[in-house]
């Protein structure tokens, strides 16, 4: 194969991996107007189901401006070999591979953030502040901004030096130590998340002694689930919309429940979605995840390191000398047709585990509860009713309103 067939196959990828996604975007946005079905009908008011409608096409739109204007950037990006003229300017620093490597991938980043940050202005203070979700300040959006940056400056940076250091000794072989670290550094995160990464960006507080810690430890209690981290988010900090989650494993789990989520719901309501979660922990859903994303890891890794060092990668998007750095953005696009396939595999996985911890929080404590709780979570932030089935098969992690409603009521 040539170098620019190479380029031609990587460009096909990008266009038809956009085509694609528009296409499920089209069909779905055809089913927007569909009657409601009947089990749902209670969901929303006239007048919220109208607001639902409109807010569903104009996220529709905006993904259809965003998407095309990222499309017709990167191919402009590849066309002017714009990844030549970035790697010349990391070799003028430094002689080191590692520096240069990251000061490649830092300008790629930074590039793309300040292509990126108009629209996610937009996003946040124009269409979710016209439907009344935004609560984010300028001043919270500008320092989350500064926060994530320094984040991935540290994490991102750090574990990318570790890896090309790895390359650098142990050649193709690299991939088993890059494993190594990232498995390592997955079971951290997970353990170590809600401790380390959620303070810099919320305050969570233990939820107070009342009614609502009461109900939910008799439940516990009666599942035999020791449960003593049970904590309150602020998540109305930024957004209306609410949440509740679960993680890490032993003596690190604790139940996360968004100041929202108590604000919205009634306490048995709160009770089947922590039910729910329990569910995810009691099916062992979490430890299913974690190790299925590590084995993942290591494929992908082990596959990196038999196509990285090839010439043609380079010489495909104009760069004289071969690199790491160069390797990885084409290995990158080649393997987003895989990373498809996987990403679906995984979200079949997850709207079973979605039945499984629906049918755990039915068994366990009671299903009226966890329907109207679903529904007024769908409500309030003003969830699609009518998905195409296309589109929730490729991109849904979790079943539709109907499908879980239908399935708690059998
Ligand atoms: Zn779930």
């Amino acid at each position: 194969m040539t170098a620019t067939t190479l380029f031609y196959i990587l460009i096909t990828i990008l266009i038809v991996n956009f085509i694609i996604a528009k296409v499920l975007d089209f069909l779905n946005s055809k089913h927007f107007d569909d009657a409601i079905p009947a089990a749902l009908k209670d969901v929303y008011e006239k007048e919220d189901y109208e607001k639902s409608q409109a807010y569903k096409k104009t996220n529709a739109r905006f993904s259809n401006t965003t998407g095309l204007f990222s499309l017709m950037l990167t191919l402009v990006f590849f066309y002017v070999d714009g990844f030549k003229y970035v790697d010349q300017l990391a070799r003028n620093y430094s002689e080191n591979t590692i520096v240069i490597t990251l000061i490649f991938f830092g300008i790629i980043f930074i590039g793309s953030d300040i292509v990126n940050t108009p629209f996610s202005i937009y996003k946040t203070f124009v269409i979710e502040e016209k439907f009344g979700f935004n609560k984010t300040t300028k001043k919270t959006f500008i320092i989350d901004k500064i926060k994530g940056l320094v984040m991935t400056v540290v994490i991102g940076g750090g574990l990318l030096a570790v890896i090309v250091w790895f390359y650098e000794f142990a050649g193709n072989n690299f991939w088993m130590y890059a494993w190594g670290i990232v498995a390592l550094f997955s079971v951290g995160m997970n353990m170590f998340y809600s401790k380390l990464i959620v303070p810099l960006f919320n305050k969570q507080k233990p939820l107070e002694e009342g009614e609502l810690k009461s109900a939910i430890q008799d439940y516990a209690k009666t599942v035999g689930f020791e449960l003593n981290n049970i904590f309150v988010i602020d998540g109305s900090k930024r957004s209306t919309k609410a949440n509740a989650y679960f993680s890490g494993f032993g003596k690190q789990k604790r139940i996360t429940l968004y100041d929202t989520l108590i604000h919205d719901l009634e306490t048995d309501e709160i009770v089947a979605v922590l039910a729910h979660e329990v569910g995810h922990y009691k099916r062992k859903h979490i430890v299913f995840n974690l190790t299925s994303s590590i084995l993942l890891t290591g494929f992908t890794l082990w596959l990196l390191s038999l196509f990285v060092s090839l010439p043609i990668f380079s010489e495909a998007l104009g760069v004289a000398i071969p690199s790491f750095h160069i390797g990885l953005i084409a290995f990158g696009i080649l393997y987003s047709p895989i990373s498809e396939v996987t990403g679906l595999c995984m979200n079949m996985m997850s709207r079973k585990f979605e039945y499984q911890a629906d049918n755990y929080a039915k068994e366990t404590f009671s299903a009226p509860p966890l329907i109207s709780s679903l529904k007024k979570l769908s409500k309030n932030s003003l969830s699609n009713l009518t998905p195409h089935s296309a589109y929730v098969f490729m991109h849904y992690s979790h079943p539709t309103l109907l499908q879980r409603v239908e399935n708690l009521k059998n």
